[in-house]
């Protein structure tokens, strides 16, 4: 057994036994690992702190080459976003990104690129305004397509590679941007206007940190949402029906039932 050394983002924890927990965490240099905590739900623990989801921590553990639970030694934080934490809605949304982190499957391997992109996107998260950051979760979710190699294309038309036009479509079905001339049929599902297209390209390409006016993007979040839901259904299934998008549902109904309960009386 070697000892080895981690940068990662804690993605998901789970009881185990009477004092331990079980950790899922996403690393720079090796993918997903898993880790048993021992002893970590003891009230005195130094450590019970240090692993929850949304930290960026530094793990040591043991690696068991024929095993895929390794034993925890060590664990210091190096972030924690504690300004997102204070809003509830806010921190599910930041779960949900690690919760694709999970479901897609081809991540077992390590990927320096979809790494930075969930700690960017953790960082930026707990630092930006609140009324732009699901345009920082829109803008993860087309960001790690591209870094899986499922970039959606909208630079140009991908039949007569145009540039220029005032509206277009998306076959969702074949991943292909069509200009007007190029798409044959009814606009249907898939058509799309010139600055939703826009939008998508700059934020699909943009450092997730440096998004000029986030604001201004705002107006595009329905399109977007719309967008990836459709692609998703065909091309990348994992992605739909978050647990934490679910609970985040559940919130806002309850919410908006309690609202107008208090209005009636
Ligand atoms: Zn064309």
């Amino acid at each position: 057994m070697a000892l080895e050394k981690h940068r990662a983002v804690v993605v998901r924890t789970m009881k185990y036994g009477e004092t331990s927990k079980i950790v899922t965490l996403y690393s720079l240099r090796a993918g997903l690992i898993k880790l048993i905590a021992k002893g970590v739900r003891k009230a005195k623990s130094r450590l019970g702190g240090i692993l929850e989801p949304l930290n960026v921590v530094e793990v040591i553990f043991y690696h068991k080459t024929q095993h895929d639970l390794h034993t925890l030694n060590q664990a210091s934080i190096l972030f924690s976003p504690i300004q997102l934490r204070s809003d509830a809605e806010d921190t599910l949304l930041a779960l949900a990104c690690c919760e694709i982190i999970t479901r897609v499957q081809m991540l077992q391997d390590e990927n320096s690129e979809v790494y930075h992109l969930l700690e960017d996107t953790i960082r930026i998260f707990n630092s930006s305004k609140p009324e732009t950051r699901r345009i920082y979760f829109l803008t993860y979710q087309l960001q790690l397509l591209r870094t899986l190699g499922l970039d959606p294309g909208f630079s140009a038309c991908s039949n007569c590679a145009s540039i220029e036009n005032k509206a277009w479509n998306y076959d969702f079905q074949n991943a292909q941007l069509l200009c007007s001339n190029c798409f044959e049929g009814e606009q249907t599902q898939g058509a799309l206007t010139e600055n939703l297209r826009s939008a998508m390209h700059y934020l699909s390409r943009v450092n997730i940190t440096e998004i000029a006016a986030p604001e201004k993007f705002i107006r595009y979040q329905r399109g977007i949402y719309y967008f990836l839901t459709k692609f998703f259904q065909y091309h990348l299934e994992e992605m739909l029906n978050l647990k934490s998008l679910a609970v985040l549902q559940k919130m806002k109904k309850m919410h908006d039932e309690w609202l107008q309960s208090g209005s009636k009386t």
